[in-house]
Order: C-alpha cells, then structure tokens, then sequence
C-alpha cells in the first residue's frame, strides 16, 4: 500500500504555527506631545556645581558610611585626574562652586591645590567635613588654608 505524503500545509491549524489575527484598531491613540505635557520645551541648564569626590581616606569610621572611608582606604584622586579638574575649574566661569567631599576632603590628594584654584577665580568652596580632622596636629594646616581661602565648612553627619 502506497502511503501519501502529508500536505505541506497539513499543520496550518496548529497552534504553535497559527498567528492570532489582530483587531484593526477602531480608536486612534492619542499621543500628548511631550513638549505640551511639560507646557515648554525641555532645556537645560549650564552647571554650576563641580562636586568632587577626593577620595576615600579618612580618620573615622563610620558605621553609616556609604563609601566605606576610614584610615586603612587608600583609593584618592590621581595627579592626571586632578589636572583635568584644575583646567575645568579655571576654564568654566559658568562653575560658580566647588564642593568638595571624600572621605575626609582634606586627607586625599588635591585638596589644597583644588581649593585654592576654586578661591582664586572667585568661586565659592563648599568642604565637607567631618570637623575632628582639626584633632590631628598634622591636619592643622586645613585649617590654616580654610581661614586664608574663606570656605564654607559644611558639617554633613547626623546629630547623635
Ligand atoms: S567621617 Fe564621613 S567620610 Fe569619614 S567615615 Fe565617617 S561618614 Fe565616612
């Protein structure tokens, strides 16, 4: 007995070949521009906030931390990435401030030279510090280049 093939088209109803048709859509979709749902057009606007990193070396600890500083870190600027941010502060007049956090700012390399750029192109520098690093006799000299350049100290821990 002679067996015929299956028609190619034997499978057309399966449900793993069948395509679902769709219905037309019957309602247009209204698409609100966005320009129209903000009421204007999105622009931006210039920075004026240079907020530098200095690192993760600090004389605390803290448990609450959220870099995880403290005096065994050792990760701070690099001189090539403290160059780059020397020319963007005496470049850009649009920066107007410099704040400056880590870490304790004042132990990571370019503290200094970050700060006294900043004040000489009459930027305001914002240092947040942690205040006991003026404890350490070798750290007295912070205190020294805050009083001379006039920056805002900005104490950022929480009362205990
Ligand atoms: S003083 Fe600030 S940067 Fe230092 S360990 Fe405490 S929370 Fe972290």
């Amino acid at each position: 007995m002679v067996q015929t093939p299956p028609s190619p088209t034997a499978d057309i109803d399966s449900p793993l070949t069948s395509v679902p048709q769709q219905e037309p859509q019957s309602a247009a979709v209204s698409l609100i521009p966005f320009e129209k749902s903000l009421g204007g057009a999105l622009s931006k606007n210039s920075v004026s906030v240079l907020q530098i990193n200095l690192g993760r070396r600090c004389n605390l600890s803290c448990s609450h931390c959220h870099v995880e500083a403290g005096p065994n870190r050792r990760e701070e600027l690099s001189e090539a990435v403290c160059q780059k941010l020397l020319t963007v502060i005496n470049r850009f007049d649009q920066i107007k401030t410099v704040d400056l956090t880590g870490g304790a700012p004042e132990m990571n390399y370019g503290f200094r030279s970050l700060v006294e750029a900043a004040r000489a192109k009459g930027k305001e520098v914002i240092v947040r510090s942690n205040l006991t690093i003026f404890l350490s006799r070798a750290m007295k000299i912070c205190l020294s280049i805050w009083l001379s350049t006039r920056c805002t100290l900005l104490h950022p821990y929480p009362v205990i």
